[in-house]
């Protein structure tokens, strides 16, 4: 499959920029996620790059060949929506071979590959069915299947899986991926769901008010997000954001609750993060010792399931925190409780300019985390 590149993508709806200066390369098999707040751009450079819609300024290119001012039906791309896009007069059969019958493709040859992709996602026994005979999950296999029959040089998805029970989402990610490893396809995702987004991708692209703010591996995304809209849009719950400042190394939050040292950051007024995930209760001295303690309350307890999110209250500052179940068993809302934050995952952000400013923690090797919440 060949390389597919954006340059210098813009895109206006009159006045309105949406898309200003949007380069990316997707790299052969490669599964990108785009992910972003609602309204930032997602959709519409995944129309650009179908040709529903055309760019204000900028190319596409496919391979070598600049597909920029192509009709759809030229660029090979096929599109796989969150309505399912299926034609409702349309058996399932019909509607899967529909692409293939346009180009001209030969019934024997039709019938081969339908049924060859029927097959692989299990919906052979669906085939003589009208989508509306079809439950959501049904109609979203036909709508891949449909994709997956022509056989093209990108694929592109719109949320193809956010009509779908919380269930059926996880079921069909897992079958998503299969198919990816299967077919080693180019693929571009659009989603809004952060589960997807880290455990789907190769790559993930967040954008923000149509300007891409970083491209990287989920890891790198996740341990070493480049600044604050990467670093609160990522994680869930969001990681924890604390105003303070630096001097001499030492990092001290505006109410002066929290004190810790920083590993040589450069004076200033800076933002702490701290992922809800890398805050502990201490099981041993060493834990102590290893991280910042702070004394706090147990204000608010959700419990999950296996694990639960704490919402710890201290004097001015308030802190989310996930803890396994099990390492909540002495604990009520209103107890107090120490905990530790670790230092080896603190993200520091520049107060003004929001941009990342340390370089722990930027997705190598960890060490499997420290302290009680697993
Ligand atoms: P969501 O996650 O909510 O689906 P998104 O990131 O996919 O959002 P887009 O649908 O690409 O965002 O929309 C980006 C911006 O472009 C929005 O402000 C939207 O209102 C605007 N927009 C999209 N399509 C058109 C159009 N045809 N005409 C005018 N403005 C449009």
């Amino acid at each position: 499959m060949p390389i597919i590149k954006l340059e210098n993508i813009q895109k206006k709806f009159g006045q309105n920029t949406v898309l200003d200066g949007i380069d990316l390369v997707f790299g052969e098999g490669e599964f990108t996620v785009l992910v972003g707040p609602s309204g930032c751009g997602k959709t519409t450079l995944l129309r650009l790059i179908a040709g529903l819609e055309q760019v204000s300024g900028g190319k596409i290119l496919i391979g070598d060949r600049d597909v920029t001012k192509l009709e759809p039906r030229e660029r090979d791309i096929a599109m796989v929506f969150q309505n399912y896009a299926l034609y409702p007069h349309m058996s399932v059969y019909e509607n899967m071979g529909f692409g293939l019958k346009a180009r001209g493709v030969d019934t024997g040859e039709i019938k081969r590959r339908v049924m060859q992709v029927a097959e692989m996602l299990g919906i052979e026994v669906l085939l003589n069915r009208k989508p509306k005979e079809l439950s959501g999950g049904q109609q979203q296999r036909v709508a891949i299947g449909r994709a997956v029959v022509r056989d093209p040089s990108l694929f592109l998805f719109d949320e193809p899986l956010s009509n779908l029970d919380a269930k059926l989402r996880t079921e069909m990610r897992t079958e998503l991926l299969k198919l990816h490893r299967e077919l080693h396809a180019t693929t571009v995702y659009v989603t809004h769901d952060q589960e997807e987004a880290m455990g789907m991708g190769d790559c993930i692209v967040v954008l923000n008010d149509g300007v891409i703010q970083q491209r990287g591996t989920p890891r790198e995304i996740y341990f070493h997000p480049i600044n604050l809209l990467v670093a609160g849009f990522i994680g869930s719950p969001s990681m924890n954001m604390v105003h303070g400042q630096i001097s001499a190394g030492t990092f001290t939050s505006l109410d002066g609750v929290i004190v810790l040292e920083t590993k040589g950051q450069p004076d200033g007024d800076v933002i702490l993060g701290v992922r809800p995930e890398d805050i502990h209760r201490p099981i041993n001295l060493a834990d102590r010792q290893h991280g910042c303690a702070l004394s706090c309350r147990a204000d608010v307890i959700e419990l999950l399931g296996a694990r639960a999110i704490i919402t710890l209250a201290m004097s001015g500052t308030e802190l989310k925190a996930v803890f396994e179940e099990r390492y909540l068993k002495d604990i009520v809302e209103g107890s107090p409780l120490t905990v530790v934050l670790d230092l080896d995952r603190l993200h520091f952000f520049d107060a003004a300019t929001g941009q990342r400013l340390n370089e722990t923690a930027q997705g190598g090797e960890l060490d499997g985390g420290r302290g009680a919440n697993g």
